[in-house]
């Protein structure tokens, strides 16, 4: 299957053409470097970037197109950076791996994006390309090959409680399902996240990991969307990095829930929650408490569900933990960031 996207609607392609422009001119030390408020790099960040030997010059002039991880599993996420781009033309990101392609950030001359595996992808090489006009007469295409390797995921049998999904509406049912596709798909073309990212239940013990293939009460198998983690209820739920929060609700299934957007369709979920300590459409910072730990909705005992997503293609949430994001510059868009963004 082949995936095709222009940048949605590429919107106003002058003012980011300008912000990019403005950007450059910022990093390459011609306009006064005070703005941002956190430079592209901590201490501990350029430790990280020399172990993925990566070179991160915001602007590169020879042809490239890079990926990390080399060689992904399924459910992983795959960061890429493409150049150099022609200025004021739209280039399009195709692969034809089964998975979601997030929107993509655009800074200097570069192209940067977040792209999710699905779990159920096939190991195999699959082809990845940018097309990229650097003039209107001279295309500038970039390929690559991306690995994927084969992955085993455990299969769970197990039953809930009878009654436990008594009384639910099953048109509520569906209602809900759908702000939870609403609020994965809201989100701002430019990273929101600030360094790395950090556990959000540091003492939660894995009671179920990603991609698990479970049968319950006998029904069709289903995956696992995300990671359970057992901690006592009450316990303190932080934010793993810096977003906008898209949906904070009671939900049947998913009882208290946020999601969060942390930009480039990168999502993540928080389920089960015995309280809620944020809105709707409030900007959270990386270590900001979001609730506590509970058993509310379709749960049995109190933990979290802890659920990463690139626009709807669940992926495993402890991918964000390894710094893989960290290849991406910080959006320095952030300062026109305001709530409801
Ligand atoms: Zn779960």
């Amino acid at each position: 299957m082949k995936f095709i996207l222009k940048q949605r609607t590429f919107f106003l392609l002058t003012a980011c053409f300008l912000v990019a422009a403005s950007l450059y001119l910022l990093l390459s030390g011609a306009a006064d470097p005070a703005t941002p408020d956190h430079g592209p790099f901590t201490s501990d960040e350029q430790a990280v970037e020399r172990s993925f030997d990566m070179i991160r010059p915001e602007t590169r002039i020879e042809k490239h197109i890079f990926l990390h991880p080399k060689t992904p599993k399924p459910g992983d996420f795959l960061v890429l950076e493409a150049g150099p781009l022609g200025s004021g033309f739209e280039p399009e990101l195709d692969f034809d791996f089964s998975g979601e392609i997030s929107n993509f950030y655009r800074t200097g001359n570069l192209l940067f994006a977040v792209i999710g595996i699905c779990y159920d992808t096939e190991p195999g090489r699959y082809k990845i390309s940018v097309e990229n006009s650097l003039t209107r007469d001279n295309k500038n295409n970039l390929e690559a090959v991306v690995e994927v390797s084969g992955k085993e995921f455990q299969e769970s049998r197990f039953s809930m409680p009878a009654g436990i999904t008594e009384g639910w509406d099953p048109e509520r049912l569906a209602r809900e399902r759908e702000m939870i596709r609403e609020a994965m798909a809201e989100t701002v073309a430019y990273p929101l996240w600030v360094q790395r990212f950090i556990n959000p239940l540091e003492e939660g013990r894995v009671t179920s990991e990603f991609g698990v293939i479970r049968i319950i009460d006998g029904n069709p198998p289903r995956r696992h969307d995300g990671i359970d983690l057992a901690a006592d209820e009450g316990t303190p739920i932080i934010a793993p990095n810096r977003g906008i929060v898209r949906l904070a609700d009671s939900l049947l299934a998913g009882g208290k829930t946020v999601i969060i957007d942390h930009g480039l369709d990168l999502s993540s979920s928080y389920m089960h929650l015995d309280s809620l300590a944020v809105e709707e459409g409030e900007i959270v910072e990386r270590g900001q408490l979001l609730g506590t730990v509970g058993m509310t909705g379709y749960a049995t005992g109190p933990h979290l569900h802890w659920e990463v997503n690139i626009g709807q293609s669940p992926v495993n949430p402890k991918q964000i933990l390894d710094n893989d994001l960290l290849w991406i510059p910080p959006g320095y868009v952030e300062r026109k960031l305001t709530a409801g963004d």
